[in-house]
Order: structure tokens, then sequence, then C-alpha cells
């Protein structure tokens, strides 16, 4: 048969031909490996049967495996490649060859055959493989059909010492919350699951596996990559073992032996480390203290990560949703909501506030808007108050725990004062006006911005007017005038004008003023204004006012 032209057994042509092949040894175990992205070194591999058929060529797993599951064959099978891993394992360690830990398949159906472990621990021992070299891959489907069943299963290989992975993770959109009730040792997402779309809705759910996986000390493999777009995508999402074609197809087992020799031998290690006081373990589990303070007693809160000025939410309690209403889900701010919807003033404003707390290590705060779209409600625009601290870091990498206040009403009301000052002031430009406010009991002055800016005015003037007498913004010519100007004021007048010339350039102002009474009729505070006065013949109204006040 030529290598084009396969040829695929039907489900009566495999089952007619399982006997043989056991007995003939048709079925080989092939290895592929994992590497670590960043450094090119092997980590792991896994063990992938083949069937070689002497007269039909290579059978495809994905051909035979579903029948030797539903006719009880398939345990006999991965007992056999578990067999021939072990005694490859044992050539290496004979050899003194640096190995790296073989992953085998577990079905679902080996698990259900009682004495199944037994039967591995017995081919184990019998070849002396210490358990560190050796790994089990279980699906996320079989594991979520029956939670308490698999974990119980997945604690007994661990208390034996294999380490448990968790294979085609991401295969189900669960995963995202699943992730945290599993506790598995390695992740295996397949990059099929991201349906070429990097970067997109699927990568955003892939991205926030890996990063909540790497929070939680669980190393990730992805596997099926095939481009190096895809590897680096991958690498920039936190995942830097790869299991795929890119580096290498499953090869027969003196292949596999040749990589080892030849190539470099990595581990694969967890990636970050949480702050002292936290324990990564309890924060994701959902019953412990950790996670009921988390739902229950801070308000709206949110655990974002945060590298290379991206910020990305990777869990929200109860209260951060209903802080925004919108009838939101926790996918639906991680999916919908990039960056915190804050356009580039306002990211700035919260990475900067970022960057601060990672200085400090202590709380810090802002007040940020955002435009929150939400699948069900359309668009809305809120003030948030942000108070975030440093939960946990890796080289370059962190982990954030934030607080949010809706704070918008009280920005908004405080905006439409701060608007209406602003109109004010911007009125007083345009008609040329100065004014201020003087309280007659304090003798206190504030003057207008206006003032301050071309007069060189402080904020708050005491004991007014005595300081600008000195100063000589009214000349002493007419200290007095404006002494005695003032204390009619006092005195109870209501209004008051005049002409009077100022600073040292003796430029001529109308002032006015009008007070403003208590209830017992008494006048307690006066506003002021000047404006030019150019267009009047100066010196007959000066004359005229100092005539009039005399
Ligand atoms: P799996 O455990 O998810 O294995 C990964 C599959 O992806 C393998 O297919 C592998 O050859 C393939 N693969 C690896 N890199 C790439 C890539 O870059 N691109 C693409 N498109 N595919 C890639 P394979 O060997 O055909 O195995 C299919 C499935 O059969 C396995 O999926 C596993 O569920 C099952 N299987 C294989 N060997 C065993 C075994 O010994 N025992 C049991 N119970 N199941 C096995
Ligand atoms: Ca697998
Ligand atoms: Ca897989």
């Amino acid at each position: 048969m030529s290598n084009t032209e396969r040829y695929f057994m039907n489900k009566r042509e495999i089952e007619d031909q399982t006997e043989r092949a056991f007995e003939e040894k048709h079925f080989r175990a092939y290895y592929q490996p994992q590497y670590n992205h960043s450094t090119g070194r092997i980590v792991g591999a896994e063990a992938l049967v083949r069937w070689i058929h002497p007269e039909y060529g290579m059978q495809s797993p994905g051909e035979f495996i579903p029948v030797f599951e539903n006719n009880g064959n398939i345990t006999r099978l991965d007992l056999y490649i578990f067999e021939e891993v072990c005694a490859f394992l044992r050539k290496c360690i004979d050899e003194n060859l640096k190995t790296v830990p073989i992953s085998i398949n577990v079905s679902r159906h080996d698990l259900y055959t009682g004495d199944f472990i037994e039967s591995l621990e017995g081919i184990r021992t019998k070849y002396g493989i210490p358990v560190k070299h050796l790994r089990v891959e279980i699906t996320e489907s079989a594991a979520l059909n029956d939670n308490k069943f698999m974990s119980d299963k997945v604690r007994e290989f661990q208390s034996l010492g294999y380490a448990v992975e968790m294979d085609d993770f991401g295969s189900g959109y669960s995963s995202l919350n699943a992730l945290k009730d599993i506790e598995v040792d390695i992740i295996k997402l397949d990059m099929v699951f991201l349906k070429g779309e990097i970067g997109g809705r699927g990568g955003v759910i892939i991205s926030s596996i890996v990063r909540m996986a790497n929070w939680l000390g669980t190393p990730v493999i992805v596997e099926g990559v095939e481009t190096v777009e895809q590897a680096d995508y991958m690498k920039s999402i936190g995942c830097d073992y790869i299991q795929g074609y890119l580096y290498s197809k499953p090869v027969p087992e003196d292949e596999f032996y040749d990589k080892l020799k030849n190539g470099k031998i990595g581990r694969t290690i967890p990636k970050m480390q949480f702050i002292e006081s936290l324990d990564a373990e309890k924060f994701w589990n959902p019953e412990s203290l950790e996670t009921m303070v988390f739902n229950n007693f801070v308000g709206g809160a949110a655990i974002f990560s945060y590298e290379n000025e991206k910020i990305e939410v990777l869990r929200v309690n109860e209260k951060y949703l209903s802080e925004f209403g919108m009838n939101m889900s926790q996918k639906d701010i991680i999916l919908n909501n990039k960056d915190l919807n804050l356009d580039r003033e306002n990211k700035k404003i919260y990475i900067d506030t970022i960057k601060r707390a990672i200085a400090s290590g202590e709380e810090e705060e802002c007040e940020t808007w955002r435009t929150v779209r939400s699948p069900c409600c359309g668009e809305d625009i809120f003030c948030i108050k942000s108070t975030m601290r440093v939960i946990g870091r890796s080289d370059g990498s962190y982990l954030f725990y934030v607080l949010v206040n809706d704070i918008t009403k009280e920005k908004r009301a405080f905006e439409a004062v701060a608007e209406s000052e602003k109109k004010f002031r911007m009125a007083g430009e345009h008609a040329n006006i100065y004014c201020w406010e003087y309280d007659l009991e304090t003798k206190d002055m504030r003057p207008c911005a206006r003032c301050m800016r071309d007069l060189n005015l402080p904020k708050l003037i005491k004991n007014y007017p005595e300081p600008l007498i000195e100063s000589g913004l009214f000349p002493p010519d007419y200290a007095d005038f404006y002494r005695a100007f003032l204390k009619k004021l006092e005195d109870g007048a209501e209004s008051l004008e005049a002409i009077m010339p100022l600073t040292a350039d003796r430029i001529p102002f109308h002032v006015r003023y009008t007070t403003e009474l208590d209830e017992n009729g008494h006048p307690y505070k006066a506003y002021g204004s000047a404006t030019l006065a150019i267009d009047l013949d100066l010196n007959k109204a000066l004359t005229e006012s100092k005539k009039e006040l005399a």
C-alpha cells in the first residue's frame, strides 16, 4: 500500500483484527515532545498510540479508540501503551539518559474498571520507574460529567505521586469556572478551541484561562500548535509550553530517543508568586474564607492582571456586576469590556495608578470614566472610583485586587457646579469684568480667577483692602477714599459705585458693589466688580466721584 492512499479499517475490521494486533504487537507508542517555547528545551512528552497494521498501514486512533471504548478493549490498550512507556523509560534510565515526564492517556472507561490503578502500579513497579517520570491525562469532559467520582480518582493518582493533566481543557466554555473546582497539576489546552481567532472571542477566553491557571500556579501546555504565530501568541498570554507540529509530530520511540539524547531538557514550572499573605489555593477555592469575603463583604471587587500596559479582568464578584447594573455576567465583563472600557486619557490615569500601586505596595486610588457595554442594555457611562492593590507578581506581570465604587452621580453634580462656575468666569472674561467677594465681618476678600491672573492676587486676601493698599494696587492718594467707600457698605449701603484709578499706572476702573443682607437686614457680604473705564473723561469722572463721597 502506498503512502498517499491510506486505508482505514471499518468497525467490523477493527474488532476482528484487535486480538491479532495485541499478539503481534502492532500497537506502538509514539511520542510527541512538549517544548518550552522560550528556551527551546523539551519539558515532557505525550505517548500516543499508533496501530501499524501490516497490510492496511497506520490506523488513526481517532477511528479505533472509540470502538475500543465501546467494547472495553480500551483498558487493555492503555495498559499495553503504559507498559511500552515504562519499558522505554527503563531503557533510558539504564543508559543514564536524561528523561522528561511522559504522559499517558487514560480513558474515562479505564477509571470505571475497578483495578485499573493497581494494574498501572503493578507495571510501574515491575519496571522500577519512579512515579515522577509519569503523568496521566484525563479529559475535561470526562471530569465534568461526574465531578465527585473524577476528583476522587484524580486525588488517588496524586496520592500515588502521579501528576494529573486535564486534557482538552477549554473545549467547553464552562472551563473558566471549572478551573477552580478541579485540582489538577497541569492543564492542557488545544489550539483547536481558538478556532483561528487569535485575539478574538476564543482568544480572550483562552487568555483568561491561561492567566488564571498561572495565578493558581498550574502550568499550561498548549497542544496543536502548528505555526510560529500561534506559539508566539500563546507565549504572549503567558503560556510557554507547547506541543504541536510546529516543533514535532508524534514520533516513533527511536526518534524520540534521539531527540532526548540531542535536545536540551527543561522543566515545567508554575509561573506566578502570590504575595506572602495570600494563598493562591484558598484565593480561587469557591469554599474558602477568602472567596466568601470576596463575594460578600467587600462591595464591588475584581481581580485583574497587568502586564505591559495591558489590563485583563479575570474575575469579578456579584457586587461588581450590580455596581454597573445592565444585567451583565462575569463573562460579559471579560469578553466585551476590553481595557476596562477606558479611553486613552482615562487609561493613562488608571495605569499611572497601577504603577503607583506597584511602586508603593499600598492601596492606591483613582477616578476614571468608562463606557460599559452590555449585550442587553447597550452602553452606559460611569465614573468609577477604583481602589487597588497588588496581590501577586512574577517578572513583569502583576495580579491586582480592585474595589470599585460608582460615583457617577456625585461626579455629575460636582461637574454641574464646576460648569456653572466656568460659565460665570467665561462671561466675566467676555465682559471684561473683574469680580470678587468681600466678607464685611471678617474682611476676607476672594478674587475671581481673572483678578488672580491679571493682578497677580492670591485666592484669599485677609484684612482687605490693607494688603492691596500696601502693594500699590490702590494708589496712596486713593487709600483713604477706598477705606471710606467700604465703610459705607458696612454701614448699610446696599449698592455703591465709583470710578477709581488702580495700579501704579492709574488705570481708571468703574467699581461697583452690591451687598447681601442677613435675615436681620444687616449686610454681611458684598460683591464687587470692576470694569475698565477708559471711554470716560477721566478727570471729570474722578473729581465727581470724590465729591460725591465727601
Ligand atoms: P489527544 O489526547 O488530544 O492527543 C492530541 C492529538 O493531537 C493527537 O492525535 C496528536 O497527534 C494531535 N496533534 C498533535 N500536534 C498536532 C498539531 O500540531 N496539529 C494537529 N492538527 N494535531 C496535532 P492522535 O494521535 O490522532 O490522537 C487522537 C486522540 O486519540 C487523542 O487526542 C486521544 O484522545 C486518543 N488517544 C491517542 N492515544 C491514546 C491512548 O494510548 N489511549 C487513549 N485512551 N487514547 C488515546
Ligand atoms: Ca491527550
Ligand atoms: Ca488533547
